[in-house]
């Protein structure tokens, strides 16, 4: 097995998912062969991306910010619209977090950026369970995606998705085991934007129930 073989692309958000992937993705191809991109794509909330740069800093591996900007443009929802309002109370269909195409677009994006630097591997913290339901985080969909970079970049990518079938508690309790317990400090989950985080929007309850169930505190309510 050639060495380059071995390397691995996280698509890094600053949230607690993906730096559970990122310490996860350490952990199996040794700190040394991970790289982290983040996607400008225009959120309302610029803290994401400090969070990301501090998470890889922190992790000891490099971050990559790449601008992809148009999904404001599209309009439409409420992570890119400052005039649109978190809504915490969707009773049919998608919560209006949900930003079309986002993930496709950020793995292909992942995708060519890995294959120009000889990566096969990316690693990406969608899952489908005690999540908002968005259908690009589902593994039909991922699958079906690697499928498609494959044929289209004649490539042998893999698209690895540790937290798929984990529940948030169990995704905190992989954090803790993978020693990615310090990082979730400079993590960034809430929709609000805010920090300390606002502690009532649905990304900050879904985190919190997370710690309250696996019994660890987070430490990102004790960072200053
Ligand atoms: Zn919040």
């Amino acid at each position: 097995m050639s060495g380059n073989d071995e390397k691995a692309l996280v698509v890094l958000s600053g949230g607690q998912d993906s730096t559970t992937c990122l310490y996860w993705a350490i952990d199996r191809f040794g700190r040394d062969n991970v790289a982290t991109v983040t996607f400008d794509y225009g959120q309302r909330h610029r803290v994401e991306l400090e969070s990301a740069a501090n998470v890889a800093a922190h992790a000891g591996v490099s971050n990559e910010c790449l601008p992809i900007d148009t999904f404001s443009a599209l309009g439409g929802d409420a992570l890119t619209d400052e005039d649109i309002d978190v809504d915490v109370a969707v009773s049919s269909g998608l919560p209006n977090t949900f930003v079309p195409g986002r993930n496709i677009i950020f793995l292909a994006f992942a995708a060519a950026y890995a294959y120009q630097r000889d990566i096969r591997h990316l690693v990406t913290g969608v899952a489908q369970t005690d999540y908002s339901g968005y259908p690009d985080c589902r593994e039909e969909t991922i699958r079906a995606l690697e499928e498609t970079l494959r044929l289209g970049m004649e490539s042998e990518v893999h698209i690895h998705t540790p937290l798929m079938h984990l529940s948030k508690k169990q995704t905190v309790e992989m954090a803790r085991d993978l020693g990615g317990l310090d990082a979730m400090a400079l993590t960034h989950t809430c929709y609000n934007g805010e920090r300390p985080p606002c502690g009532r929007c649905p990304a900050c309850e879904l985190r919190a129930r997370g710690f309250a169930e696996a019994g660890i505190e987070d430490p990102l309510l004790t960072a200053r």
